[in-house]
């Protein structure tokens, strides 16, 4: 009796693999910004947010005509950050405080709006008398209460300034757009602690994520399929997978007898646990505060943009 008990507790330790799935999130898909396609798996009516992040789109990827890549034109946010990540195509940034900036393929624009900007996130001339291939992210990330009104701030790091990383078997590489992982450390600061990978997996390949106790974690399925978590539940392209809190690493799989390569941001943060009061693209903790920031931005006081 007491040996199986032994063998029990034995075969439990070797099987612990880490958080299990808590859910499986398709996206919907919807119109963004002058009406390009994005898939969105949150939010949605059923799930508004997954603190202490706000909005997941992927952009594409979709094969855009000359003359016709759309953006998004001159908008307002405040209270909140909006974090670019570009695979595919050319997307030029102007806003209120006189910045501008272009990413490119692997370039990361991390944008701490704050007390408040108005910017235009728009395909460069060039993309769009090319056309070409566009592919890309934006999250939202929600900021605490102490930090919604601070002054903004830009972060745009070029993908050649992106720590990469390999595994020893060359079957998983990272890019580390925030946090840590495979050794490498990212460059971009966050307000509020983040970890946001991008992982290739090639079939075989297996990773395991160091997340923090008291995280949320997710991940994105950019392309393929495969298992997340201690048992190894099936995502595929378009789903997000949504890990529970019982563990401090997530794993994936790609299958060795997969066709294809997993891609997936992992993508965790620490929970602010605030009240959120949010219309479009304001998000604040109350109501009073939301009706402020449409005041603030008619009277001129989150600026223009002078193009
Ligand atoms: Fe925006």
């Amino acid at each position: 009796m007491s040996m199986v008990k032994e063998a029990l507790r034995t075969d439990e330790t070797q099987t612990n693999e880490g958080r299990t799935v808590a859910g499986i999130v398709n996206s919907m898909e919807t119109l963004e910004g002058g009406g390009f396609l994005v898939r969105r798996p949150f939010p949605k009516a059923s799930f508004s947010d997954f603190d202490p992040f706000l909005l997941l789109d992927e952009m594409g990827p979709m094969n855009v005509a000359p003359g016709e890549a759309k953006g998004a034109p001159d908008h307002p946010h405040r209270g909140f950050e909006t974090v670019t990540y570009m695979l595919s195509g050319d997307m030029e940034h102007k806003d209120s405080s006189g910045h501008a900036g272009r990413l490119k393929s692997g370039d990361v624009q991390w944008m701490t709006a704050g007390a408040g900007v108005v910017h235009a996130e728009m395909p460069s001339a060039e993309f769009m008398r090319t056309g070409g291939v566009m592919h890309g992210f934006q999250l939202w990330v929600n900021l605490p209460r102490q930090d919604k009104m601070i002054n903004p701030r830009y972060q745009e790091i070029p993908s050649a300034r992106i720590p990469k990383a390999t595994s020893a078997d060359g079957l998983v590489s990272a890019t580390v757009i925030a946090g840590e992982a495979m050794g490498a450390k990212a460059v971009i600061e966050t307000r509020t602690p983040i970890i946001y990978v991008h992982y290739r997996l090639e079939p075989g390949g297996v990773v395991t994520q160091q997340v923090p106790h008291d995280y949320n974690a997710f991940a994105y399925v950019v392309d393929g399929a495969g298992l997340f978590g201690a048992e190894g539940e099936r995502g595929a392209d378009g789903q997000m997978v949504m890990f529970a809190s019982d563990g401090d690493e997530v794993r994936i799989e790609n299958p060795p007898d997969a066709k294809a390569n997993l891609e997936v941001l992992v993508i965790a943060g620490a929970p602010l646990n605030e009240p959120i009061a949010r219309y479009g693209p304001f998000v604040m903790n109350t109501e009073a505060e939301i009706h402020q920031a449409f005041e603030d931005y008619r009277q001129g006081r989150m600026g223009a943009i002078n193009s």
